[in-house]
């Protein structure tokens, strides 16, 4: 049987495990990307590890999420970004030099390679026949320090693409059907793998479109094959020798077959507020529009922009709706300029903005209460523009201009017969991408060679190894449901100290006990007891890493959510799971003993632990982890478990 395009890359850089699905595999990582709001933990922590430079073939940093300055905080973080990138031998991407997904593809993506990135549209690449994974900071970091990645070997699912997209169908279009079709649950613990007669007919920019918007399936990645349209896109980019040929096996294995014919396509539209909440525009026809946005990694390349700026050309947007375009990256602002595409936009009403994500996680741009947004972003999850009551819809830059052109949701081929000479502008390709690379900058020309941290920038805690006697009192005992919110909040005015880690430490648990914090910090070492499902909901890194900060040693809980037990390991705070008498037995302040050399017993893979509280009752509690996260638990944590790594060579 042969390979899929995503076993071959796959093949090539593991180094540890077997590709069969649901197992634990281990993959060697070229390229890393990391952002603004995620960068900092990943530069602090990169320090922390004590590398003097990064390991993988290239990484870079972005300045792209929260480029206006509100205060001091944010430009003390770019600051700090530059200078990490200069000093470790990362490319340096400025603030307003745009979109990480899109500088990113214009000068780095390449077909075979793997990328690992702390932004969960890091797969985009896979529209170059890269494999590209969103995950973790750490997990980055440890790629940076040439570590392993590792991953439950994922589905591979087959789309296979017929026909040719009919005039007014787009790139969106095919990523919101399989959105229709699929839900947003759809892709979860899959990679999907787009093949079949079809692909030819894409161009690359169009087939990133597609794999960007992957994410919003929940699929671990999506990838198209290279070929000659993967060979011209990178020498237009003055990238041709990057090209290779890559592709599944002709008897290539899939998990499972999707069969998409584009030439059945039509414009499609996401409703509010779900990115899978996808009808024919036809059928929401006549929605009076308010704000009209054309930008995002999915949709704010130069090839996005240009067909918006033909159907402008000698006409005005309508007098009530606001158009607004922010282009992906400088390299498609300049380009548009040169060739007068943006006075055209801006003669016809266009409000043209910078190149960055602000308003597509709500800085900048908020609509009007109770309006109505086309945007040709990726997600439209309720209150996410910046607002509660928003009504934000998903659509191709084509559907969203031809309602900033009439004021009103319409479908391009109505509007085309009635005004008589709008034609469907096609998908056009610059014959050399020529934006200029100032905002970028590479590692050999980097300004600075230290790190710069002002006030807001704190260090990265590394635990020491974990030792033979391990206690300390209960902590604070908590409720079943406890989740990543109770322990580190997510409130702007505290998620403004995610760089400075004693600072953000000190709202640790607040939600649950404002004394947590001056507890923590008193006692020396101890535990946190929770019922079922602690640290539900996201993957805040921050919500293991403070309380390790504060020196807590160990969670007992009667049950833990996934992630955030993936995380306790990789911040070296030993996760127990006990029965509900002995949850209710523990109270708050008693002393908690783990009965062992629980260093030794943790590396030899025992799983049963015997706990002593108060010296005068004993209760057991289970220790369920596989051998790589015991070696991480009871060296420290990731970050130490890497260090001690690279030191043995
Ligand atoms: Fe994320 Fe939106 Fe920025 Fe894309 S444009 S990286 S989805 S914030």
């Amino acid at each position: 049987m042969g390979q899929t395009l995503t076993e071959k890359i796959l093949e090539d850089h593991l180094v540890e495990g077997d590709l069969e699905t649901g197992e634990e595999i281990g993959i060697e990582i070229d390229q890393v990307l990391t952002q603004d709001t995620t960068g900092t933990l990943v530069w602090l922590q990169f320090e922390a590890l004590g590398l003097d430079e990064v390991q993988t073939e290239l990484a870079a940093q972005y300045c792209d999420h929260q480029t206006y300055q509100f205060d001091f905080k944010n430009t003390d973080d770019h600051r700090f970004l530059r200078s990490a990138a200069g000093t470790f031998g990362a490319h340096f991407s400025r603030p307003g030099n745009g979109i990480c997904h899109n500088v990113h593809k214009e000068n780095f993506a390449a077909p075979g390679k793997t990328m690992l990135g702390s932004d969960s549209h890091t797969p985009t690449p896979g529209g170059l026949g890269e494999l590209a994974i969103g995950s973790g900071g750490l997990d980055v970091t440890v790629a940076m320090g040439g570590g392993a990645y590792y991953i439950e070997m994922p589905e591979v699912v087959n789309v296979r693409l017929e026909g040719e997209l009919p005039e007014w169908a787009t790139a969106k279009d095919v990523i919101l059907e399989m959105l229709r079709r699929l839900s947003v649950k759809g892709g979860v613990g899959k990679i999907f793998e787009y093949t079949g007669p079809g692909v030819e007919s894409l161009s690359v920019p169009e087939r990133t479109t597609i794999t960007n918007m992957g994410t919003e399936l929940g699929a671990t990645s999506s990838i198209f094959p290279t070929d000659e349209n993967t060979k011209d896109y990178l020498e237009r980019l003055g990238r041709g020798d990057e090209h290779v040929e890559i592709g599944p096996d002709e008897d290539a294995d899939y998990a499972d077959q999707i069969t998409i014919d584009l030439s059945d396509l039509e414009p499609l539209i996401a409703k509010p507020s779900m990115p899978d909440n996808v009808v024919p525009v036809r059928e929401v026809e006549g929605t009076e529009v308010d704000q009209v946005m054309i930008g995002s990694c999915t949709n704010g390349a130069y090839e996005d922009i240009l067909p918006a700026a033909k159907m402008l050309e000698g006409r005005e947007t309508n007098k009530t709706t606001e158009m607004i375009v922010a282009p992906g990256s400088k390299q498609a602002s300049e380009m548009l300029a040169k060739e007068g595409w943006v006075s055209e936009m801006m003669a016809a009403g266009v409000n043209f903005s910078e190149a960055t994500c602000g308003a597509c996680i709500g800085i900048g741009h908020v609509p009007a209460s109770d309006s109505v947004s086309l945007r040709t972003f990726n997600r439209n999850f309720e209150g996410r523009s910046g607002i509660e009551d928003d009504n934000v819809y998903l659509c191709s830059p084509e559907v969203a201009t031809a309602a900033a052109i009439k004021g009103e949701i319409v479908d391009p081929r109505d509007l085309a017969d009635e005004l008589g000479d709008l034609e469907d502008p096609g998908f056009e390709m610059p014959d050399q991408y020529t934006g200029s690379k100032t905002d970028l900058i590479a590692p050999d020309e980097a300004p600075d060679d230290e790190l710069i941290k002002g006030p807001n920038i704190g260090d990265v805690p590394l635990k020491d190894e974990m030792g033979s006697d391990l206690q300390g009192p209960n902590l604070l005992k908590m409720e079943d449901n406890i989740t990543t919110d109770h322990i580190i909040p997510a409130t702007s005015d505290i998620l403004k100290f995610r760089s400075n880690i004693p600072k953000l430490s000190e709202f640790t648990l607040s939600r649950v006990d404002d004394q947590f914090a001056d507890r923590a910090k008193q006692s020396d070492g101890g535990f946190l007891v929770a019922g079922e499902n602690y640290g539900q909901g996201s993957s805040r890194e921050h919500a293991a890493l403070c309380p390790m900060y504060l020196g807590v040693e160990g969670v007992l809980a009667q049950s833990f959510a996934r992630i955030h037990k993936a995380n306790l390991f990789n911040f070296g705070l030993i996760p127990l799971t006990i029965d509900e008498e002995t949850y209710e037995k523990i109270d708050q302040g008693d002393n908690i003993e783990i009965v062992d050399d629980v260093a030794e017993a943790v590396r030899s893979g025992k799983e049963e632990f015997t706990v002593r509280v108060n010296d005068n009752w004993e209760a057991t509690a289970h220790l369920d982890a596989s051998q790589r996260e015991r070696e991480i638990l009871a060296d420290g944590g990731k970050l130490s478990h890497t260090k001690k790594q690279a030191e043995s060579g």
